[in-house]
């Protein structure tokens, strides 16, 4: 494998780039932070390979010759028909913070007939684009159950309202060791590692 020691991760999401960094550990990992002037396109796809390859196109127009990674992810929910999916990240609307969204979901939850349990999944989706080429997309998921009430501190996003299956607790309260090593992201990650293992 020649060339992969570094690649710019697009996203200003800090928990990814520090989920991605574990994940991938003797890579020279930057994101848009270390970036300032670099501005992505909107997500306008409506599935999650579509906006990971908009935001890494996006980023791939500014860095000629540079491989380029994006990510795009999100929460389902069988009983809401899939909701919030690949609106995860604006659920609540426009001004969205990561508790306005858990809120939501929350109260979309407590409308529902308490059948319980509420299964869903997180989904990611990862592209690689160098020079605005699409080399490779990868995709990974992980299932569990949503729960009423938040558990748990830790991660981000839907994290504590999240149980993997197989666990009793949710990301917020699993260490980021755990997560990291069955989470849609790692998943999709290891696919996409091992592509560039054998295609670099
Ligand atoms: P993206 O940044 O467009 O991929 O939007 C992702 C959104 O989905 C985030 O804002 C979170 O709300 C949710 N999400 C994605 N991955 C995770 C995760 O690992 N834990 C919790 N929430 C996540």
């Amino acid at each position: 494998m020649r060339g992969m020691s570094s690649l710019v991760f697009a996203t200003s999401n800090a928990h990814k780039t520090q989920e991605v960094r574990a994940m991938l550990p003797g890579f020279e990992i930057s994101d848009l932070r270390d970036h300032p002037g670099l501005t992505l396109p909107e997500e306008t796809g409506e599935t999650f390979e579509a906006n990971a390859i908009i935001k890494a196109a996006g980023g791939s127009a500014h860095l000629p010759g540079v491989l380029v990674l994006a990510d795009d992810s999100g929460l389902e929910v069988d009983a809401l028909g899939g909701a919030p999916g690949v609106r995860s990240a604006r659920y609540s609307g426009e001004k969205a913070t990561d508790a306005s969204n858990r809120e939501k979901l929350k109260v979309e939850l407590a409308k529902l007939p308490p059948q319980g349990p509420f299964t869903g999944r997180f989904r990611c989706c990862m592209a690689l684009v160098k020079d605005g080429k699409t080399l490779h997309v990868a995709h990974g998921t992980v299932e569990g159950t949503l729960r009423l009430q938040e558990q748990g501190e830790g991660g981000f996003g839907y994290d504590p309202l999240f149980t993997p299956e197989g666990f009793t607790d949710t990301f917020g309260v699993l260490p980021a060791e755990t997560k990291n090593s069955l989470s849609h992201r790692a998943r999709a990650l290891a696919s996409m590692k091992a592509w560039m293992e054998a295609n670099l």
